[in-house]
């Protein structure tokens, strides 16, 4: 621990040992807080495929000695090529570290966090679900009847958080995107014996193909030892929200009709792929339950679409920001720390969120106004998420605490707390602009509409 623990520690529980639940962990330890985490799975799978990390995330990880392990299992393709649906033409070429950071396997990334999180001395205990929460002692009860009492609850528990119904009143369901993405993860042995695509593992790589209203993400992850496809398409179908829904590869093959020999040709040779359709939610009015004692954190309040690639990393940022500010309110008086913690986190949140619907908007239309063979700017097809990597989450909070809490502490004692999201008028919107080399340069706020386009989705 790098802080004193003191003698009578802030005591937080945490729901779900996913990268949110661990980085939360992470943050709440050095913060010289006591920890206690239940996850309701016995034992973590390989699961899921390609995630990205980006710097904003691993400046916060590093502090807690989690840097030199992720780096190892990110990809080590420099760029990224942005490239024509058709004939492969590469429109456009960015360095990794300004689109989705390290891109690793989750589940190797996930490994390193629980390491991390034992290295430090906490329990995980997993195969511990967690049945019901009281707001106002706060406390969790699991299957077997036993109830845990903190100071503060932490609902990490992913996108079918049972923490958000408690915190909202209501359950919030998933609306269609209109959009869906069929996965594939397999080795890459078989695909270098095909002229066609050996290309692609010759050593680590990134490429997108973008189309009309479709776009294919591949890379290679293990020095090209492990290969993965992820094509987002529209989909109107009813949808199911699940990772585990397996996919028709004969829809697959379908829809890559006419692409690029070199990716139709590793789509052929892939056996199964998984179907997940992407699912909307409308951002929260609030993170933080009534009694301002349970909070919400990752994708439990703000899940992102893949084209964000920043998941993992708003979950990392949101466990900084709530640690220091439950350390700069004191034991005593969490509602503070919490209320100050949703309003720093909002903005940014939801500014990353809109960053990938913005891009995959930009990847499905922009072929649709040139004509077959004519240039496009590259700036056009770039993912514009450099802005989001300088920012250091704690020195933010160290640095906005007083101007919030002073806003928080009026709102407590009035017992008028403001949401962060108000159905009538519409979130407040940052429209951020850009340089010629993706800095961020103006921010201007803007009030969505009052029927917002619903953007808080599965990523
Ligand atoms: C199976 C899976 C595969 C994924 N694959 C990818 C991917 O390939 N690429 C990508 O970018 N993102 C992927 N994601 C999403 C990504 O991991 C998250 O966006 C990000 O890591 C933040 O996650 P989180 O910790 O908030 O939620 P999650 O990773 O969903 O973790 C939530 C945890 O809470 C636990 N939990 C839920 N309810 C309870 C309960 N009642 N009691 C105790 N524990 C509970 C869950 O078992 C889970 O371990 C995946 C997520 C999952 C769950």
């Amino acid at each position: 621990m790098s802080e004193s623990a003191g003698s009578n520690p802030i005591k937080v529980i945490i729901v779900g040992a996913g990268l949110g639940g661990c980085a939360a962990a992470l943050a709440m330890h050095y913060a010289g807080f006591e920890v206690t985490i239940f996850e309701k799975i016995r034992k973590f799978d390989r699961l899921g495929d390609s995630l990205g990390l980006g710097e904003n995330a691993l400046r916060l990880l590093a502090r807690w000695g989690l840097h030199d392990q992720l780096i190892k299992i990110g990809n080590k393709s420099e760029d990224m090529q942005i490239r024509r649906w058709n004939d492969g033409t590469i429109l456009a070429v960015q360095p990794l570290m300004d689109m989705a950071g390290y891109i690793g396997h989750r589940g190797d990334y996930h490994d390193a966090f629980l390491e991390r999180v034992r290295e430090c001395g906490m329990v995980i205990n997993m195969g511990h679900k967690v049945v019901a929460f009281d707001e106002d002692k706060p406390s969790v009860t699991l299957e077997d009847g036993r109830e845990f009492e903190a100071d503060i609850v932490i609902g990490a528990d992913g996108i079918k958080s049972q923490a958000r119904e408690l915190v909202l009143g209501f359950k919030d369901a998933p609306k269609s995107s209109g959009y869906a993405c069929f996965r594939a993860y397999f080795k890459g042995e078989p695909l270098k014996s095909i002229p066609a695509c050996a290309p692609l593992l010759e050593k680590d790589c990134v490429n997108i193909w973008i189309g009309h209203d479709m776009h294919l993400v591949q890379n290679t992850l293990r020095d090209g030892e492990e290969f993965n496809w992820i094509l987002t398409h529209k989909d109107t179908a009813d949808i199911k929200e699940s990772w585990f829904q397996p996919g028709d590869m004969d829809e697959v093959r379908r829809l890559v009709v006419g692409w690029d020999p070199m990716i139709v040709a590793a789509v052929e040779k892939t056996e199964r792929c998984l179907d997940w359709k992407i699912c909307y939610r409308d951002p929260l009015p609030t993170w933080v339950s009534r009694s301002h004692k349970i909070a919400l954190l990752g994708d439990s309040c703000h899940a992102h679409l893949p084209t964000s690639a920043q998941g993992a990393s708003q979950a990392t940022e949101s466990g900084a920001v709530l640690a220091i500010c439950l350390k700069l309110a004191g034991k005593g008086n969490v509602p503070l720390a919490t209320r100050v913690y949703e309003k720093l986190r909002f903005d940014r949140v939801r500014q990353a969120q809109l960053n990938g619907e913005d891009v995959r908007d930009r990847w499905h239309t922009v072929l649709k106004t040139v004509d077959d063979g004519k240039d496009i700017d590259p700036d056009d097809v770039k993912i514009k998420n450099r802005w989001l990597y300088p920012f250091d989450a704690e020195a933010d909070t160290y640095a906005r605490w007083d101007e919030v809490s002073s806003i928080v502490r009026q709102e407590l004692a009035s017992g008028t707390i403001t949401p962060l999201f108000d159905p009538k008028v519409g979130p407040a919107r940052k429209l951020v602009r850009y340089d010629a080399f993706g800095r961020q340069i103006q921010h201007d706020f803007v009030h969505e509409p009052a029927v917002p386009a619903p953007t808080a989705v599965v990523g």
